[in-house]
């Protein structure tokens, strides 16, 4: 998204338009999934004077207007993607923490309704598909049986 993008978007939530907060939208847009330290990084790295506690005070702001999303992947940090409004879902690779998105195979929120829902008005449901990446798997798979170690295990 090109700055000005993020200029309209930043008045259409009725934020006044910053420098560091074009930065923070900015660096998410580039870097999706980021933590908030690798935002904080990339927003001094652009501007230099900005504190991590400020960059922090804007990701919870544009998150509360809705232009971040906040991904909560568990106990790792919360990661930071410019919110679509599409309901996607987050795979999580428990062993390196890689995260991909995933489109909801519903569509709409929320896409899981419980049994019983004590009177909510159910607005989402929080998925997370959490497993070993491909990358991971390979990399357990060779820890498991180095090459030639086969046969002298057996
Ligand atoms: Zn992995
Ligand atoms: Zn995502
Ligand atoms: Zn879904």
């Amino acid at each position: 998204m090109p700055s000005t993008d993020h200029a309209s978007a930043l008045r259409e939530a009725g934020l006044r338009v910053t420098a560091p907060r074009l930065a923070t939208l900015g660096a998410v847009a580039e870097q999706p999934h980021a933590d908030a330290e690798a935002v904080a990084h990339a927003v001094r790295e652009r501007l230099g004077t900005v504190s991590r506690q400020a960059v922090y005070d804007i990701l919870n702001a544009l998150t509360e207007v809705e232009l971040l999303r906040r991904v909560s992947v568990g106990s790792r940090s919360m990661r930071y993607e410019v919110h679509r409004h599409d309901n996607h879902h987050h795979l999580v690779c428990r062993e390196c923490g890689r995260l991909e998105d995933v489109p909801c195979a519903i569509g709409e929120a929320p896409c899981l309704i419980p049994h019983d829902d004590h009177g909510f008005d159910i607005e989402v449901a929080d998925v997370v598909y959490r497993g070993v990446c491909s990358d991971c798997r390979a990399g357990i798979a060779t820890a498991e049986a180095p090459p030639g170690s086969a046969a002298a295990s057996t």
